[in-house]
């Protein structure tokens, strides 16, 4: 990042009247919300971290940069009203460059039940982008260069990403759509199937569909990065397989450390990487645990991105938190369903037991997974080209292939 953001505290949706023309809702303190423990580091390598900041650009592949409620179990009707706030006061304490937001995504259920429709998907990110239309410290990022300008303007680059392509149904054109609108990376289902193919909690899975083979053709040909984070594996595979243009798997973590179908098994790692792709390791409560790290920490989310880089190289891997502006664990709780947390996690299966937190330290929100993943990498003695490659420049080099 530049070392000093260009932010003038500027608040979501304050051209509007609040309780006229938008119910207001109290929202989460961006800043300290929880304690957070910061990785200690002596003087030499304080100093490496001021000129990485400085010297290079830093990119969150995956998170939610939206605020929610103080109270977590207002998020429904928080939802209902299409309204999410941007986190520009967490960002500009962030040592992001670059963020990658996910939107509302398993939760986008504004008037449906089960979310994913394409009324509710483009309301929620035609909101977004109206209140970003109206501060210059988010730039919508499009392009390579929109990174850049970030970078050298003390400014966040923010990219609009969806996790799943429920909402494309049966019409490829809507993937020019979305990339018109400013979309630039779309997952091919999210945990439920699609057209497309199998999400990861199907207990068949059935691979890419004929129809997903045509959308990923669609996705090479606008230039939409495609992500298989959700997706099953075989999905996975027959995706990266077809795509022309490397892939992302912008927030996972390695199923040889913690067998859960959250996370991918070695040859779908080593698929994505022979291919020129990027991985992102996850963060998010409770899922990349390791049998040695059974309380989810910075340290057992590091062992997952330890174990990916030695399995596929340093050039092909990168950091995707998945953290909010809020209370994590609680939304969890608000919306199990919605997330597919049952099909997806560990806890009671023997040998799989961990201890439940309230939420990471040190890994809350984007902020702090910026501050400390940054430092446990200086503290563990990765070069200064190491960092800039694993922080920024691997992401850079996959955007260059497949944005157009
Ligand atoms: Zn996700």
């Amino acid at each position: 990042m530049s070392l000093s953001k260009n932010y003038n505290g500027y608040k979501s949706f304050q051209y509007l009247e609040k309780d006229i023309d938008y119910k207001h809702f109290e929202l989460e303190d961006e800043l300290n919300r929880v304690p957070s423990t910061k990785v200690q580091l002596d003087e030499d390598q304080e100093q490496l971290v001021r000129k990485i900041l400085a010297d290079h650009i830093l990119i969150s592949v995956h998170e939610h940069v939206g605020t929610f409620p103080k109270d977590i179990m207002q998020t429904p009707e928080y939802v209902k009203h299409g309204r999410m706030a941007t986190a520009y006061e967490g960002l500009a304490h962030s040592h992001w460059d670059c963020v990658f937001d996910n939107l509302m995504d398993g939760i986008c259920q504004i008037h449906s039940k089960g979310g994913w429709k394409w009324s509710e998907v483009i309301h929620d990110l035609g909101m977004r982008l109206c209140d970003i239309a109206h501060q210059d410290f988010i730039i919508h990022c499009k392009t390579g260069a929109d990174i850049h300008q970030a970078h050298n303007e003390g400014k966040v680059a923010w990219v609009a990403v969806m996790e799943g392509a429920m909402m494309i149904e049966n019409e490829l054109d809507r993937i020019d759509l979305l990339y018109g609108f400013g979309l630039r990376s779309l997952g091919i289902t999210y945990s439920e199937s699609n057209a497309l193919g199998s999400g990861l909690k199907e207990e068949r899975d059935g691979g890419l569909t004929a129809f997903g083979k045509r959308a990923v053709e669609r996705m090479n040909k606008v230039g939409l990065l495609i992500d298989c984070s959700h997706t099953g594996d075989q999905t996975a595979l027959d995706t990266i397989k077809h795509s022309r243009k490397p892939i992302i798997l912008s927030h996972i973590g390695a199923k040889a450390l913690w067998n859960t179908n959250r996370l991918a098994p070695d040859d779908v790692l080593k698929a994505c990487a022979d291919k020129g792709g990027v991985i992102g390791v996850e963060a998010a409560p409770h899922t990349t645990l390791t049998p040695t790290h059974r309380r989810h920490s910075l340290d057992s989310v590091m062992e997952h991105f330890e174990y990916i880089k030695d399995l596929v190289g340093i050039d092909h891997v990168t950091l995707g938190p998945d953290t909010l502006y809020g209370d994590h664990v609680g939304l969890h709780k608000a919306y199990t369903a919605a997330l597919s947390l049952k099909a997806s996690k560990s806890h009671g299966k023997p040998g799989m037991e961990y201890e439940p937190v309230e939420y990471v330290d040190g890994l809350e929100n984007p902020t702090e997974g910026s501050y400390n993943i940054l430092r446990w990498l200086v503290k563990h003695n990765y070069s200064e080209e190491e960092i800039a490659k694993v922080m920024g420049q691997n992401t850079l080099r996959l955007l260059n292939e497949v944005w157009v």
